[in-house]
């Protein structure tokens, strides 16, 4: 019966009617025992310690008090009538606040008897008060014994119908109560003595009751180790099996078409990051494996170049290749790359995108299965069902929107060779975080940019300072340079962030009446917004201001402004992507990020850091620790099976490493899944995959 306790329902407890199951597992994903004891408290308050009224500060989340309450009063009207109770700690008074039910406040809480409460205090009207406060009488207080008492976060939505941290703290307690048996291991015995974990039983009681914080810190430190173990585990467990699985696609030849292409077309000799790159990648595509390969590097370290250039090896050994590209217009872009890179080679290269209809459509579909289309570029459409070739060799995705592991599976399981595979990430993405989404796929890293690039400067500007921009955009058009000056664009505002651009278009042609300024947005006709930009490119224009990242996604050297107006409405990655458009040529660049004065201390950090660094990896990091890694674009759909509760990967890089290594070993050491001491380690894994991915379909 013990084992069995952790599949209880929580309706099994006395207090826990259907009303409140609903609550929980909508609002924390509580729906059995054992889910109630992996919800761990948040922090834990030292019962020794009380606080005064003198003490208090609103800045503190969380205080508990020793007092009576003096007195009852009922204030307010209609919908703000509340219960005050006045608590005094034999030192000053504390304002409690009841919101509803004066009956059964009156009936729970005498007066003049001792109470401890808990809560977080505001002060209104010169009075600290506490809403809604946790209470318990003085001898029930004192019978527990622990010296750290568990705090839960309870989500507002819960704590306004009555649930809080004190209610969770009882149910725990019933619960362990009901289960005497220790809960059951995860880890092998001989991981537990080599790593020095905790077993995962004391682990997961120390979360709750610690003795010290030494104890807590070790029990938090077993269950983020294991957390994260498993993830590597399943990813490296997947990669191994797709290895076993296909055999790829023997590229042996570097022929005709490459060294065409290296000896007569290439326009600058290549950096040394880049000829590793693509020697890495050589070497995985002769390798008899099927690549899975991750591409990194800054923006401007020159991707775009090595992709064409591997996908040159794909067409001399008489494969096709495709790239998928996020945007419509980042496909097209690769497609005026790719032909200008080419130029008079005879390479057939396509553009397929939801443009592309009817009779134009027909000829590419044709071209693709009779091989004579070489490159087909495109968005998600290119690996469509519909869409089919002769001979797909390599495909690289080109990626700004993260997709994991489960998607990128798609690519290759309706063909028996799959296809190479080479993935590009627009910017770079923290380490952590790459070998969790991306732990799939073995890394290159461009780690140099092109020779001859100054570092750009970038300045803060508040907005009032108009007259020092306008003499800086001055300067530097007078030497010949071309600027952009971006405004933000929130899809919800389109319409105000459109008489932003519209009212700095003016402002801008009022200062600058000598100079030809182009003016681009996305609700522009295609047609006439690639004239626009057309025109900046061949310098017609010194100035394009525009509406998005997107749109200046073009690559004009010989500009070397970036002005990104209410820059505080951008994201770090967004804002090193748009600075990133400057500093191509071998001129000095600027970055000017122009912003109100009031700003949110984030937003303070993250103009301070690109003022500070054009290392994308260092922003990356940075991005991550001020966001946390949950928000960051695509990890919701990252293909990690199974949500993080304990671990951090914005804090806990080290365990995500040697979770990694450990896992590597570990799969190394049982390849066919049957050691006897790992038999409850893969059982856990399937627990944990059951409600998620079906991975075993697609490995
Ligand atoms: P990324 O995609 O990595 O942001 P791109 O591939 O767009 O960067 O390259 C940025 C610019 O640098 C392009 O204009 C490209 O032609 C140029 N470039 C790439 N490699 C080199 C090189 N080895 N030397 C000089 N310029 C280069
Ligand atoms: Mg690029």
């Amino acid at each position: 019966m013990e084992k069995d306790a952790l599949k209880y329902p929580i309706t099994y407890l006395s207090n826990v009617g259907a009303t409140r199951a609903k609550l929980l597992k909508d609002g924390m994903g509580i729906s059995t025992y054992g889910d109630l004891l992996l919800q761990f408290p948040t922090k834990h308050i030292d019962r020794s310690r009380f606080y005064y009224t003198h003490e208090l500060t609103s800045e503190m989340p969380y205080v508990q008090m020793r007092g009576q309450i003096l007195s009852f009063e009922e204030q307010g009207f209609g919908r703000k009538r509340r219960i005050v109770g006045h608590f005094s700690d034999g030192q000053g008074i504390v304002d409690l606040v009841w919101f509803n039910g004066l009956q059964y406040v009156e009936k729970s809480y005498k007066l003049l008897t001792d109470y401890v409460i808990f809560g977080k205090p505001t002060l209104y009207r010169d009075r600290f008060n506490i809403t809604h406060p946790e209470i318990e009488s003085i001898e029930r207080f004192n019978r527990s014994s622990m010296g750290l008492r568990p705090y839960y976060s309870i989500p507002e939505k819960l704590q306004k119908r009555g649930i809080n941290t004190r209610m969770m703290e009882q149910w725990v307690a019933t619960v362990f109560r009901i289960i005497h048996e220790p809960l059951p291991e995860t880890l092998p015995e001989y991981l537990l003595r080599e790593l020095q974990l905790m077993s995962r039983d004391e682990a997961i009681r120390t979360m709750h009751y610690p003795q010290s914080a030494e104890h807590l810190s070790r029990a938090s430190f077993r269950l983020k180790f294991e957390e994260l173990f498993f993830i590597q585990l399943n990813i490296l467990r997947y990669s191994r099996e797709r290895s076993r699985r296909y055999a790829g696609y023997v590229f042996t030849r570097v022929g005709d078409v490459f060294n065409d292409f290296y000896y007569h077309h290439l326009p600058f000799p290549l950096t040394e990051a880049q000829k590793r790159v693509i020697r890495e990648i050589h070497t995985d595509m002769k390798s008899g494996r099927q690549m899975n390969r991750l591409l990194q590097g800054d923006v401007g370290s020159g991707k775009t170049l090595v992709a064409l250039m591997t996908m040159l090896i794909a067409l001399d050994n008489g494969y096709q290749t495709c790239i998928m590209a996020p945007t419509e217009i980042l496909a097209e872009q690769h497609l005026e790359t790719f032909r200008q890179f080419l130029g008079d080679m005879p390479i057939r290269v396509e553009l397929l995108t939801g443009m592309v209809k009817g009779k134009r459509r027909q000829a590419i579909f044709d071209g693709l299965l009779s091989g004579e289309v070489h490159i087909l570029i495109g968005t998600h459409a290119v690996i469509e069902d519909n869409v089919q070739f002769r001979c797909l060799g390599m495909v690289v995705i080109d990626e700004q929107h993260r997709f994991g592991v489960a998607q990128r599976a798609k690519l290759w399981s309706k063909s028996q060779t799959p296809p190479h595979v080479l993935v590009m990430t627009a910017t770079p993405i923290p380490r952590t975080l790459a070998m969790t989404v991306y732990g799939d796929l073995d890394v290159s890293i461009i780690d140099e940019l092109p020779p001859g690039r100054k570092p750009i400067q970038t300045i803060h500007h508040y907005e009032n300072r108009l007259e020092d921009l306008y003499r800086g955009l001055r300067q530097q058009i007078d030497l010949g340079r071309q600027a952009y000056i971006v405004y933000p664009l929130i899809k919800e505002s389109e319409k105000i962030d459109l008489k932003n651009l519209e009212e700095g278009y003016q402002q801008f042609c009022r200062a600058f009446p000598d100079l030809r300024i182009s003016k681009v947005h996305g609700k522009m006709k295609s047609v006439e917004k690639d004239a626009e930009m057309e025109r900046f490119v061949r310098g017609e224009t010194q100035i394009l201001m525009a509406t998005t990242v997107i749109e200046v996604g073009v690559n004009v050297p010989n500009a070397s402004v970036m002005v990104i107006e209410n820059a505080e409405r951008f994201g770090l990655a967004q804002l090193h992507q748009l600075r990133g458009r400057v500093g191509r040529g071998a001129e000095q660049s600027y970055c000017i990020l122009v912003t109100g004065f009031k700003l949110a201390s984030d937003t303070r950090r993250r103009i301070q850091i690109m003022c500070e660094t054009n290392d994308g990896f260092e922003i990356a990091e940075e991005d991550m620790r001020l966001r946390g890694p949950g928000d960051l674009e695509g990890t919701q759909q990252s293909g990690i099976p199974f949500d993080l509760h304990i671990a951090n990967l914005a804090r806990d890089g080290q365990v995500v490493q040697l979770a990694r290594d450990v896992a590597k070993r570990v799969l190394e050491s049982d390849p066919q899944y049957d050691r006897p001491d790992h038999a409850m380690m893969w059982q856990a894994l399937r627990d944990l995959n059951k409600n998620y991915i079906d991975w075993s379909a697609i490995s």
